[in-house]
């Protein structure tokens, strides 16, 4: 027997069409690329979204079609999502951090049909769309005054290609688990995969984050997603904010540490998230500078390992807590957060930031297990580690165009590529990547609790730990150090900040300090780089 109830399908508009009925004089504020300060409301934004899916019907564009975006975080990068996705079309994040080539391998893999695309990426795109014989259109999103002279075919200002239609427009009418979205996972290893975002599962994600001891957002909240729209659909912030008549600010092209600052205590953020690199720039900034967060009630910060320096820092210096999220974009992307469950919590503050510096718990729509390499489950007692493993509402089935490959195990669970252990009270802790681990004679290492420690350091600005190939262990841990400005840590200085914290056989062997650290598109460390930067390093302990 079926039940009775209305089939109302978890389509995107809905979103943007409750945040203009019931939110509708919200604030949408952005740091333009031209420069200035950008005020809007979800009511505009919904008003310009349905004229952007007018006028993506008259050129063409029809259900399924690939639309991308090469575009910062703004209200116009904002409103293209709603419009594309509602005339049934799929929203493409390109992100400008991949290399040139993996940007044409990605654009051609999707068969873009048109690009809107930022001031600021004009000369890059200019350069490769020789080799995008797919795109038929750049639609460069400003206005007439700030359009550039470009070679690109085509080209058209935003603002005059969105004149050309008004709001007399139906969202199309597709069924929910049509496609909505499609993001490419960054590939440091191999091809990058896309990963096709239906509507509903991008609706019941951003229904999951919301809720409070996830993002916990309100219509009292003012949201700002540092985390680009490009990456994994800045963690699906762009749909819960509005869904919870939250505020939006968009920090635009500037995302140093001055700048965030600026625009968070400006315009009274009082959410905001991004990845752990933005982090540390905001917080030396404020060392050097000062100033304070009076507005912040929460930071959220994953798509890497956050230190328990950096939690400790928002929350001491600054009284700010930190939410340590961990996803992926094949997980739309949230699969867990820190919330504290109330067996967990305590007056010790000690305690409560070891819990804090775990990858805390699935929210509701998330399943996970811990498994060894046969793929037999693993327990819950802190201390196991294996494979961990995902099923839920908004997991990849399968990639894009690549739909006969088989991704999930015999009951459905996704392999994540990340290590885990899970302890009894169901909280999750990353040892590494699966090809990052640091195998030590037979056991291994956490090349992330290392770097997590390291950086704890006061002379050390980022910290990354890869295996270096030993004779008689087969790999040692060697510590790649980037000082802070100005300062010049000493090998066993370093040595000896880490020795009382950690087994006497994960103590890293050795030591270099280096200008910079490479970083992914989506802003890790860039573990094959260096491995491939230190292949021939000889550790002094290898004689
Ligand atoms: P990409 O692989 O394209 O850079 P993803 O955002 O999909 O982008 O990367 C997902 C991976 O990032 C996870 O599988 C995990 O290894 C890592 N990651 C994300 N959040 C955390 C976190 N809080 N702690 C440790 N690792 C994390």
């Amino acid at each position: 027997m079926r039940g009775l109830m209305q089939d109302w399908p978890l389509l995107i508009p809905k979103v943007i069409d409750y945040a203009a009925a019931e939110h509708g004089g919200r604030a949408v504020v952005s740091r333009s690329v031209e420069g200035p300060m950008h005020r809007t409301t979800y009511r505009e934004v919904r008003e310009r979204a349905l004229r952007v899916a007018k006028r993506l019907d008259r050129d063409g564009i029809r259900v399924g079609d690939r639309v991308a975006t090469l575009a910062w975080n703004t209200w116009r990068h904002l409103e293209t999502w709603y419009g594309i996705a509602g005339i049934g079309a799929v929203y493409h994040t390109v992100n400008p951090r991949l290399f040139e080539d993996q940007i044409v391998y990605i654009m051609n893999h999707a068969e873009d049909r048109v690009l809107f695309l930022d001031l600021t990426f004009v000369p890059l795109v200019e350069k490769l769309a020789g080799r995008l014989p797919t795109v038929e259109r750049y639609i460069v999103l400003t206005d007439a005054a700030h359009m550039p002279r470009t070679t690109l075919p085509n080209a058209v200002p935003y603002e005059d290609w969105l004149a050309e239609a008004d709001a007399d427009f139906r969202w199309a009418d597709v069924d929910e688990n049509a496609a909505a979205g499609l993001c490419y996972t960054s590939g440091t290893t191999g091809e990058p995969k896309g990963v096709l975002y239906s509507h509903r599962s991008n609706v019941l994600h951003a229904t999951m984050t919301v809720m409070p001891d996830c993002f916990g957002l309100s219509a009292r909240d003012t949201v700002m997603p540092v985390v680009p729209l490009f990456h994994a659909n800045s963690w699906s912030l762009a749909f819960a904010a509005p869904m919870a008549g939250a505020g939006l600010v968009m920090p635009g092209p500037k995302l140093d540490g001055a700048s965030v600052y600026d625009i968070l205590t400006s315009e009274r953020v009082t959410f905001t998230a991004a990845v752990p690199t933005i982090w540390f720039a905001l917080l030396q900034h404020m060392e050097k500078e000062g100033g304070a967060l009076p507005d912040l009630t929460r930071v959220a910060i994953g798509g890497s390992a956050c230190p328990p320096a950096v939690i400790e820092a928002f929350e001491k210096k600054y009284d700010v807590p930190v939410l340590h999220a961990w996803g992926m974009t094949e997980m739309s992307p949230v699969g867990s957060i820190c919330g504290i469950k109330p067996e967990v919590q305590t007056e010790d503050y000690e305690k409560l930031l070891g819990v804090k510096a775990t990858q805390g718990y699935t929210p509701f729509g998330v399943e996970w297990k811990i498994t060894d390499d046969d793929g037999v489950a693993l327990p819950h007692d802190g201390r196991t580690f294996g494979r961990l493993k995902v099923r839920g509402a908004a997991v990849a089935r399968r990639y894009f165009k690549r739909e006969d490959e088989e991704i999930l195990d015999e009951e459905g669970y996704f392999d994540t590529g990340d290590v885990a252990t899970i302890d009894a009270d169901g909280y999750m802790r990353i040892t590494d990547r699966s090809k990052d681990v640091i195998k030590s004679g037979g056991e291994w290492i956490s090349s992330i609790e290392l770097e997590n420690l390291a950086v704890g350091h006061p002379d050390v600005a980022e910290a990354a730990v890869i295996g270096i190939a030993h004779p008689k262990w087969d790999e040692r841990p060697l510590l790649i150090v980037v000082p802070k400005a100005g300062r010049e840590p000493g090998r066993d200085e370093l040595l000896e900040f880490l020795r009382p914290r950690i087994a006497k056989w994960w103590m890293p062997d050795d030591v270099v300090l280096v200008p910079d650290i490479p970083h992914t598109a989506t802003g890790k460390i860039l573990k094959t780089a260096l491995r491939e930067r230190f292949k021939d390093y000889r550790l002094p302990t290898a004689v």
